[in-house]
């Protein structure tokens, strides 16, 4: 069973929720809703907009998902190709993780849901729409095909919820989001999930909610808190090397690397495939298939080590994850939040270590800058550094890194069937929305 951040002293019971949810909640051993789910289960019960800044690791999936079901059981089924009810969510990855969710909340109650997702075969996805479901679950480019092709109609939506919105922002998604609201009928329930509330967050939101309930459950910097951090300056060429000797040494058995390209995290896998330590590599070049594999495969701890990129990584839910590992340091400083975000979670201390070459003194102190301090340094016997990583001055501001280019239409993750994304940084570089 897994520990949220924080509970509550409230009951599930008291919350408006019926025999059979609350049966599925016990089933999965929640004692008692996370802030989220006591603040955000009742507004949408009572049908209104709910505007929630909470991130993953919070319980917010539950917490929109139980009422949702609630709802759904009063009201009309589905007709044929409609969906009563849209989740939109950036990635993939987040969006199987939530159609997980809504079949085990859901395992009582005669309801239908469907995930779609590009980056596999569209027909499949369009059978199943033909009947109608009662939830669909999708990521925003694949749902833009499927409606062109009206494989789905919107005339019987009553809830849309925007999961991720800063990610989806981030992710250059803000044209198709507003193509999708332009197919959806404006009376409907929107509730809309967002780590942060930036300028554009908000400007988004002001043509989507109507008289939100405002819900925050994510003071700055709770994940930053229970994480250890610390840097190990090394040369660029030795990082491999200092990467198993840590994994060795302390004997790891579950870590999550993250790596700038997908080059480099294919060539990090086979390095250490060759050294013995079992890896897989998540990213934007690989089949869906070939992901949700290695995903698996982590989880169930059959490999050590997933390397990934910061996009694949999004949103993934794992447990108790002890260890991240910066093989590089992303371009964007608050990718480095996202990432250490992915340990020390529920309640749980995590650490994060980077490896950092002189090379990357520049995102080194775009992120202590961000930060606010200097991250702690530990050279490792032997890898001692012949180029020098220069000590950041947080009194001086750096300048910010180069805006990243816009991505390619095809190269977005989640995206369009058969996409093989291309980009590398697929951040709009717009706002500091992922500043917590
Ligand atoms: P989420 O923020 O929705 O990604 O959820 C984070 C994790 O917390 C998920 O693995 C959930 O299964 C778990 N979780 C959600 N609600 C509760 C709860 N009330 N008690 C214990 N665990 C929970």
């Amino acid at each position: 069973m897994k520990i949220p951040l924080m509970e509550t002293d409230i009951q599930f019971n008291s919350l408006g929720l019926s025999d059979k949810l609350l049966q599925a909640i016990e089933e999965k051993g929640y004692k008692t809703p996370t802030p989220i789910q006591a603040q955000g289960i009742p507004a949408v019960l009572e049908g209104k907009d709910v505007m929630a800044a909470a991130q993953t690791g919070t319980g917010k999936t539950a917490g929109f998902v139980l009422p949702i079901l609630e709802g759904l059981t009063k009201g009309d089924r589905a007709k044929a190709n409609q969906a009563r009810v849209l989740i939109l969510t950036p990635t993939r990855e987040l969006a199987a993780q939530i159609q997980d969710n809504i079949v085990d909340y859901g395992k009582h109650l005669p309801l239908s849901s469907t995930v779609v997702f590009g980056g596999v075969k569209i027909n499949p996805q369009m059978m199943k729409l033909r009947k109608g479901v009662d939830i669909l679950v999708a990521t925003p480019g694949r749902l833009i095909d499927l409606h062109n092709q009206k494989a789905v109609r919107f005339n019987q939506l009553e809830v849309l919820v925007l999961d991720e919105a800063d990610r989806m922002l981030d992710m250059g998604f803000i044209h198709d989001i507003r193509k999708i609201l332009a197919f959806l009928p404006p009376k409907r329930q929107t509730l809309m999930f967002s780590a942060t509330f930036s300028q554009e967050i908000r400007t988004l939101a002001k043509k989507l909610v109507q008289n939100p309930v405002e819900i925050s459950v994510t003071p700055r910097n709770t994940t930053v808190k229970s994480v250890t951090q610390w840097i190990c300056p090394v040369d660029k060429k030795q990082k491999s090397a200092l990467l198993v000797r840590l994994i060795q040494e302390n004997d790891w058995k579950k870590v999550l690397v993250f790596s700038r390209t997908k080059h480099g995290a294919n060539r990090l896998t086979r390095y250490l495939e060759k050294k013995k330590i079992s890896a897989a590599a998540i990213h934007g070049n690989k089949s869906q298939n070939a992901r949700t594999k290695a995903l698996k495969a982590f989880k169930e701890d059959e490999i050590r080590i997933l390397v990934a990129t910061d996009i694949a990584a999004r949103g993934i839910d794992i447990d108790q994850l002890p260890q991240v590992i910066n093989f590089d340091l992303p371009n964007v400083p608050e990718d480095y939040i996202h990432r250490i975000g992915r340990t020390g979670r529920a309640g749980l201390k995590g650490e994060a270590i980077s490896l950092v070459s002189a090379d990357e003194f520049k995102q080194l102190s775009d992120i202590e800058y961000l930060l606010n301090r200097i991250l702690d340094r530990k050279v490792i016997d032997g890898f001692s550094p012949v180029h020098d990583v220069p000590v950041t001055r947080l009194d001086k501001r750096p300048s910010r890194a180069k805006k990243p280019k816009k991505p390619k239409k095809d190269s977005r993750q989640g995206q369009r069937s058969g996409a093989k994304g291309k980009g590398h940084n697929p951040r709009s570089g717009k706002g500091n929305t992922g500043r917590r």
